[in-house]
């Protein structure tokens, strides 16, 4: 009896954590129906569709756990993670990305209301009076108005729509489907240092760009190594916590910084080296192969500033930079992504 009474107060919170984590509650001892009947009612993706319980089966009132009274204490430790309740915000959560440091985990959501794809770490605020708690593989515990919410990972591959991160003719480029063909990995070079090569794999055409790139920067050059961060991983497609780099013409590059010590700092005035990395975007830029470069709007601004000193005229950059029209004006290859401060993001053409 004890059993059932659990079974009917706990079964949404055990349904709800067999869907964000993919398990099978038949392991673990717990009638198999149990998992079923959790899921009435909850959001948890396409799995947690609405179940019909059979009729007279214990618990099988609908939202039966949302207004059910506290369980007993033992009932609790039943579950591990209590992705309840799901958060009813408009947010898709497209990723995560543990880390050792719990506080340097990260999750990639989608707010459905403005389009925008970010990054965020816990105690980041998504909106106003939403915050990040928490963040697990494939779950996000957020505080909403002071209140607990969960927020699982969609089963669904989400699509970018038209509306996302601002840019219509953005959209057209990303191609997120697919897989990358003839990738390889991007071999070493003198004038480089790769971060990973776990996703350091490119297209033949991205490698053969990049390192023409680099070389002709470096050329009768005192400069630095260049930093090469995320690419795409070996075979192509999603990875945490990127939205692009699926298809081996995604490359992140560090900021060239005065301090030849530091690697992936945050390019403020002082440390950016702005002579050196308007060069490195230069020769980038001079492929003509360069679709957008994703650089933080504050250091578009060094940027821009550092090419007019150098002798550039506001014409010649305007097809450059989306300074300074704003970091939501669709105009410039180098545009504004939040998440850019301490490294840039080059995307070449597919062709
Ligand atoms: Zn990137």
């Amino acid at each position: 009896m004890v059993r059932l009474f659990h079974a009917a107060l706990v079964a949404p919170l055990v349904g709800a954590i067999a869907v964000a984590l993919g398990c099978d509650s038949e392991g673990d001892g717990e009638p198999a129906e149990a998992a079923d009947r959790a899921v009435v009612g909850t959001r948890l993706g396409p799995r947690a569709e609405p179940v019909e319980a059979e009729p007279g089966a214990p618990g099988s009132e609908p939202h039966a756990g949302a207004s059910a009274p506290e369980p007993p204490e033992d009932a609790t430790t039943i579950v591990l993670r209590r992705p309840w309740p799901p958060t009813t915000l408009p947010l898709a959560l497209l990723a995560t990305m543990g880390a050792k440091d719990p506080a340097s985990s990260r999750a990639t959501l989608r707010d459905e209301d403005s389009g925008v794809i970010a990054s965020y770490r816990p105690g980041d605020r998504i909106r106003e009076g939403v915050e990040v708690l928490s963040i697990e593989d494939g779950l996000v515990e957020l505080s909403n108005a002071g209140e607990v919410e969960y927020l699982s990972i969609s089963e669904i591959p989400v699509e970018l729509s038209a509306n996302d991160v601002f840019y219509p003719d953005l959209v057209a480029d990303l191609q997120l489907s697919g897989s990358m063909e003839d990738g390889t990995l991007l071999p070493p070079g003198p004038e480089y240092t790769i971060k990973s090569e776990t996703y350091a794999w490119a297209t033949p055409r991205t490698i053969a760009l990049l390192r023409d790139a680099i070389h002709e920067y470096a050329k009768g050059r005192s400069m630095p190594t260049v930093h090469i961060g995320d690419i795409s991983r070996r075979g192509g497609g999603p990875f945490a916590p990127h939205i692009s780099h699926r298809e081996g013409r995604d490359v992140d590059i560090a900021y060239v910084l005065h301090d030849r010590r530091k690697r992936f700092a945050v390019a403020t005035a002082g440390i950016l080296d702005e002579a050196r990395t308007w060069a490195l975007l230069q020769a980038l830029l001079d492929t003509h192969a360069v679709t957008y470069v994703f650089v933080d709007y504050e250091v578009q601004r060094l940027l821009y500033e550092h090419a007019l000193a150098e002798g550039m005229s506001p014409e010649q950059l305007e097809p450059l930079f989306q300074y300074p029209y704003g970091r939501r004006a669709a105009q410039g290859i180098i545009r504004h992504w939040k998440g850019h401060r301490d490294h840039f993001h080059v995307r070449f053409s597919a062709s």
